[in-house]
């Protein structure tokens, strides 16, 4: 692992902030307070090659790793354009078919996913079983070729712009237990297949949803993977969500650092800029010293991913999970007390930043949960729950 990017990444980045930049934050708040999605801004970083930077060439993709894509999710974040669905269509359900899908899944699925044409949501999380996956209850039965899916999910981004959602359920046989996963592709017009839209306290152009599946008639190449143990399947997704999870926030947090420290120079109520005072610098400094320290383990475990080591990278993405999120709600909430009562008014677009910046401490996984694994795994204690 080299600690200077390669000219590659360097242009790469150069080039999504260059379109970011050209969108910047006022476009995105304006679409989200207005209800509506980045369709041009995915739009057009699709056909920059930017969406599918990770999905393999000959599927239409950039053929290079979650390191570039989390690297593109990183720079729309410090622009002030997160978008969410990148960590869901072509991080999650990208990597999970390119590893794992038929040829004709792949064929059907991915050129769509990197290009932007086509998107893919997730659903995992269920009502009854939140943390505990183990839980999961929405089944699958066979009924001659077909699956037939029932089942409910909940807080799934993004159903409303996607073709379709890789759904995690269980088979009828593995009803019970331990979770063995089964994952079935679920188009979002399907018969039985029913959205309800929650109403969240986030200003966010990716929306979130309920999700009802009743009798849902799928064909038999709607499974992806193994019907009873597609354990290595959702894993190979789940890395790459935390290390894209951990791209949003550490976006967002420079975006905030950006701004809080540009109004440090300029506003002054003592005769000199406000961020002469150590008051308002040093949190700004310990501010960018962690957000820096979880970059680099958002890219440690970037690389380990990209490298092939499934279990390296699982700890060090929950590392970088966990510590994104912090640093990137202590970047929001400086950037914040920084500006005084600016930093409240919707001008400033700050306010509002802090529920963004405060859901990467609960999803797609929570402290708790990345603390339990750490706890257990890195240092071997016993398992608490
Ligand atoms: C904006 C947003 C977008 C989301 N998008 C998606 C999506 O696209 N797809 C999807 O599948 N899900 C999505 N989620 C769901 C998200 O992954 C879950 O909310 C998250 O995993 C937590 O599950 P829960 O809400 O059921 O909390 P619970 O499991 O009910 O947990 C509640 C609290 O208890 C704590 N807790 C639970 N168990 C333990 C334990 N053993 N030890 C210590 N503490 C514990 C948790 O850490 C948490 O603080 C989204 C959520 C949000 C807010």
């Amino acid at each position: 692992m080299s600690f200077v990017e390669t000219q590659e990444r360097v242009a790469l980045r150069a080039a999504v902030a260059d379109l970011a930049g050209s969108y910047g934050w006022t476009y995105t708040q304006e679409k989200a307070r207005a209800g509506l999605h980045l369709d041009e801004l995915w739009r057009d970083a699709g056909k920059a090659g930017f969406l599918g930077v990770n999905i393999p060439e000959e599927y239409g993709g950039g053929g290079a790793g979650i390191y570039e894509l989390s690297l593109v999710l990183e720079e729309l974040g410090a622009a002030g354009c997160a978008m969410l669905m990148m960590v869901v269509s072509p991080a999650i359900c990208g990597t999970i078919l390119a590893r794992y899908g038929t040829d004709d899944q792949k064929k059907a699925w991915l050129p769509g996913i990197a290009d932007g044409s086509r998107i893919m949501a997730f659903g995992i999380t269920e009502p009854d079983a939140g943390s505990n996956s183990h839980k999961i209850q929405t089944v699958g039965r066979k009924d001659g070729a077909e699956w037939v899916v029932s089942g409910r999910k909940v807080f799934i981004s993004g159903v409303d712009q996607a073709d379709a959602v890789l759904i995690v359920g269980r088979t009828e046989d593995q009803k019970t237990g331990k979770l063995r996963p089964a994952l079935w592709m679920v188009p979002t017009d399907a018969r039985g297949f029913e959205k309800t839209q929650i109403q969240m306290d986030l200003v966010s152009a990716d929306k979130q949803f309920q999700l009802f599946l009743d009798d849902v008639h799928l064909p038999a190449d709607a499974l992806v993977g193994q019907e009873d143990a597609a354990l290595a399947q959702l894993f190979a997704g789940l890395n790459p969500e935390r290390i894209m999870a951990s791209a949003l926030a550490t976006g967002i947090g420079r975006y905030a650092l950006d701004k809080g420290c540009a109004y440090a120079k300029d506003r002054a109520v003592w005769g000199q800029p406000i961020g002469a005072h150590q008051g308002v610098a040093h949190p700004l400094a310990q501010a960018k010293i962690e957000l820096e320290l979880a970059r680099l383990m958002m890219q440690k475990a970037a690389t380990l991913y990209d490298a092939g080591d499934d279990m390296g990278a699982g700890e060090a993405a929950n590392m970088a999970k966990y510590a994104a999120a912090e640093a990137s709600i202590r970047c929001v909430d400086q950037a914040i007390q920084t500006h005084g009562g600016n930093g409240m008014a919707s001008e400033y677009g700050l306010g509002h930043l802090l529920a963004v910046a405060r859901t990467a401490r609960i999803a797609p996984v929570s402290r708790e949960m990345v603390l339990n694994f750490v706890a257990q795994f890195s240092l071997g204690l016993p398992k608490s729950y």
